[in-house]
């Protein structure tokens, strides 16, 4: 099948541009040979590329373009099948857009497109071009450093002396996990995850039981999860605990008693958030918004997490607005890479700025990860790169610290 791989990058200060002849020259012969063509566009800054051939053959290539040291800032636009090359005369053609005269450089670039009908207006790939031409994304092009200009400073300053252990008929245990505003320094929340006592995670847990009982252990376990944070020490520090949405509609009375145990643990509703997943139908929204009611007139905030990955998606945002939203690895993965990523992300941002909504990345396990994230807006992370979950205890916290280079 016919793929098409379109990226975009930001070239090394130390490479000239006449180096850069050479390069095309060494990818024209490789591509060449691979029955893969495409063209290089060239900006003085940007890179913007596309490549063409076999499904193997550019994916291939594209591994070892990105491993090329001769540029950054990676981020794959665009991959898709198409019934015939656009580029199909080179290997690898470079077009330097600053030898061409501003107003006709696309014409220039689609002149030399190859398909048997003229490009079509209408095409994806088309549309990346003009964009990068007309450089109408350019504010979207984060510059983020590399990730060896961090490091990261241990600090166990909110260690408890020791661990708390739940108490022998305790069906269940919790780890904890800081929520941090890394270049803040500060600890936004800590969040209670649930575990068996033989600290598996959640899903062992929860398959240990049957039908409607998960939402009665739900709620129950959160009487755990508090005594457990005030035997850790949480004081006046927030913390967030998940419900599962189903479990509020399905236990009569479920606000009142999660409002009782908060009390009885020395708690103010003030300093909870429950976070709910977007994983599980909401099958009965108007039962699930009516407590989510009923918590926000307690005091206790509300998050949405998993956001975009469940049924509802930005249409749950019609129905209800919650305090935060948290989006979790799964979008997070690689984002830096991914231009896909990289729009839903955005997207979510936007919508939530507008709506006043506080927006927190789960599971950042790499530097490139969060630079990208606070480059796009967001401040508060949770991830092993900064605190795994500890379970029945609070983890050290590595806080980012900028290397200063040497001279
Ligand atoms: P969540 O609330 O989004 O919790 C974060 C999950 O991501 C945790 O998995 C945590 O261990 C993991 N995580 C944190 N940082 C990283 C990272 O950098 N990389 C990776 N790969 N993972 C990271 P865990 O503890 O297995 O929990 C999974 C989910 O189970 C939670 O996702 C939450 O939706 C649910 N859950 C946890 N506790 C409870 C609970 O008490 N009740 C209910 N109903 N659901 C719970
Ligand atoms: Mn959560």
């Amino acid at each position: 099948m016919l793929t098409t791989i379109l990226y975009r990058s930001h070239i090394c200060d130390n490479v000239s541009v006449k180096s850069l002849e050479e390069m095309v020259a060494t990818a024209n012969q490789r591509n060449g040979d691979a029955d893969v063509t495409g063209i290089l566009l060239f900006n003085g800054t940007h890179f913007f590329q596309l490549l063409e051939g076999p499904d193997e053959s550019v994916s291939t290539i594209y591994q070892h373009i990105c491993g090329d040291r001769r540029h950054y800032n990676l981020v794959e636009l665009m991959r898709d099948y198409a019934p015939a090359r656009r580029f199909g005369k080179a290997g690898m053609e470079l077009f330097d857009l600053r030898e061409h005269d501003k107003d006709d450089v696309l014409q220039t670039v689609l002149d030399k497109g190859t398909t048997k009908y003229q490009l079509f207006y209408d095409d994806r790939a088309l549309q990346f071009f003009r964009t990068f031409v007309e450089a109408t994304e350019k504010e979207n092009y984060f510059e983020i450093p590399s990730a060896d200009s961090w490091e990261f400073i241990v600090d166990d300053s909110l260690l408890p002396p020791a661990k708390v252990v739940p108490a022998d008929s305790a069906a269940c245990s919790f780890a904890f996990q800081p929520i941090i505003d890394p270049l803040a320094r500060e600890v936004v929340a800590l969040e209670a995850l649930l575990r068996t006592p033989d600290g598996l995670p959640p899903q062992a847990w929860f398959e240990g039981l049957a039908g409607d009982e998960i939402y009665k252990a739900d709620l129950n376990s959160k009487k755990i999860a508090f005594a457990m944070a005030r035997d850790l020490g949480l004081r006046d520090r927030t913390l967030s605990v998940n419900l599962l949405p189903m479990t509020l509609v399905h236990i009569p009375g479920a606000v009142g008693l999660l409002l009782q145990e908060i009390e009885a643990n020395g708690l103010v509703a003030e300093q909870i958030i429950v976070e709910f997943t977007e994983r599980e139908v909401i099958s009965r929204l108007d039962a699930f918004t009516d407590a989510v009611r009923q918590l926000k007139a307690a005091g206790i905030r509300v998050a949405i997490e998993h956001f975009g990955e469940g049924f509802a998606g930005l249409s749950l945002l019609a129905q209800f607005q919650p305090d935060k939203i948290k989006i979790n690895r799964d979008l997070i993965r690689d984002m830096h890479k991914s231009g896909p990523r990289q729009a839903i992300i955005q997207a979510i941002i936007r919508c939530c700025t507008s709506l006043e909504i506080t927006v927190t990345a789960v599971g950042v396990e790499k530097a490139e990860e969060w630079m990208w994230l606070e480059s796009a807006g967001i401040y508060q992370f949770q991830g092993h790169l900064f605190a795994s979950p500890c379970q029945a205890g609070i983890p050290a916290i590595r806080w980012p610290e900028k290397k200063i280079p040497f001279i």
